[in-house]
């Protein structure tokens, strides 16, 4: 026991309350919080502007009434991962299920990060990568992008030999600035000793090209790649925080390891599966939504704003203009809500639009213009 308490560091407590302090490495973290004001179109999250299909939401209370709510939920989630697994055409012992893709990334982290332990990443990116690394008290050897938001090979090159990081992170598409790797990029950084390769795909869908290709061209040369993806974006699910990984199953095993018991529930479990049947719905939306990114994007390009080609369901762009706080403000004068990452290393000055339905997406427009003009 005393060995127990001379193991507390001294700043493990407080003195003037009965409360310990929290751990002094996580004292100097703000939370991932994006404002929450009550405007009539909001595009600063990234989620689907369109519900999901009635057809979905008719099946779900149907199945829901089949729960045995008085017994845990299967703890192997095993109709929702073969069904998974079946879409992307790998075994079921291929797939790991969170809530949502951040809790996936935690449990990547968990298990293969630590105190002792390097995540590499390149930034501008998912600033969670960075935040759930310190959470999990893994160090992190960040290596910036370059101006255009592409991968520098040579960069990343030399962040890798120094760190020798056990876990390293892409988004592709990139988020915030929206750009996917190519598969090339993602080849070239799985042969540059990156430990375990963690590309999240979280807008995978809406990108000409995934690492998902690689790994089924190249299962054994691509073990160490594992894909992340999440229901929240396409699949118009994000209120209910479903996310999985492709992987080796051996990085399977490790994330069960991690994870809590029956930490999916019954009801997200079926919602999940169910979502698949509506696969060809879900792809119509995706099409619709890169036309609207597109037209977005030509009407960007009359602005005085500077903006980069998207792969996925936003767009990044920085007006030249005007002060983008001040412009910010005056899209939420006009009801729309984008996101500020004007403050942000890496996309000072920016603003980033989430594409929405086509009259959301006037209003944003036109907004715009009005506080550029
Ligand atoms: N990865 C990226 C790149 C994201 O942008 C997001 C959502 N902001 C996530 C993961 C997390 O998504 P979720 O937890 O809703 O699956």
């Amino acid at each position: 026991m005393a060995d127990v308490v001379d193991a507390v560091p001294p700043d493990a407590t407080s003195s003037s309350s009965s409360l310990p302090a929290v751990r002094p490495d996580l004292a100097a973290l703000d939370g991932y919080h994006s404002a929450q004001v009550d405007v009539e179109v909001r595009l600063n999250t990234n989620e689907s502007p369109m519900p999901p299909p009635v057809g979905w939401q008719e099946a779900l209370s149907e199945a829901i009434g089949t729960i045995e709510f008085n017994r845990y939920p299967d703890r192997e989630a095993t109709a929702l991962r073969t069904a998974l697994a079946a879409s992307h055409g790998v075994g079921v012992d291929q797939i790991f299920c969170g809530n949502g893709s951040n809790e996936v990334l935690q449990c990547l982290l968990l298990a293969y990060g630590g105190p002792g332990r390097t995540a590499a990443l390149f930034e501008p990116t998912y600033t969670l990568h960075r935040h759930i690394a310190r959470i999990t008290g893994t160090p992190v050897a960040a290596g910036p992008r370059q101006d255009d938001f592409c991968l520098d090979l040579e960069v990343v090159g030399r962040v890798l030999a120094e760190a020798k990081p056990a876990i390293t992170f892409l988004c592709s598409p990139n988020n915030p600035s929206g750009r996917a790797d190519s598969t090339d990029e993602i080849l070239a950084v799985a042969g540059m000793d990156p430990g375990l390769l963690v590309v999240d795909e979280a807008y995978g869908q809406f990108a000409p090209s995934s690492a998902l290709d690689l790994r089924r061209n190249d299962p054994a040369g691509t073990r160490h790649i594992a894909v992340v993806r999440t229901f929240s974006k396409t699949w118009s699910m994000a209120g209910a925080r479903l996310g999985y990984l492709v992987a080796d199953p051996e990085v399977v095993r490790a994330l069960e390891l991690v994870a809590l018991p029956y930490h999916l529930d019954a009801v997200k479990q079926l919602a999940g599966r169910l979502a698949l049947d509506y696969a060809a719905q879900m792809n119509e939306r995706v099409a619709a939504v890169v036309v609207e990114r597109e037209r977005i994007a030509a009407v960007l390009a009359d602005l005085p704003v500077e903006t980069w080609p998207s792969d996925a369901n936003f767009l990044l762009f920085r007006p030249t203009s005007k002060d983008a706080r001040v412009v910010w403000a005056d899209l939420v004068s006009g009801s729309v809500l984008v996101r500020d990452c004007s403050q942000w290393p890496g996309v000072t000055g920016c603003l980033r639009v989430t594409v929405g339905l086509p009259e959301e997406n006037d209003r944003f427009l036109a907004a715009l213009t009005e506080s550029l003009r």
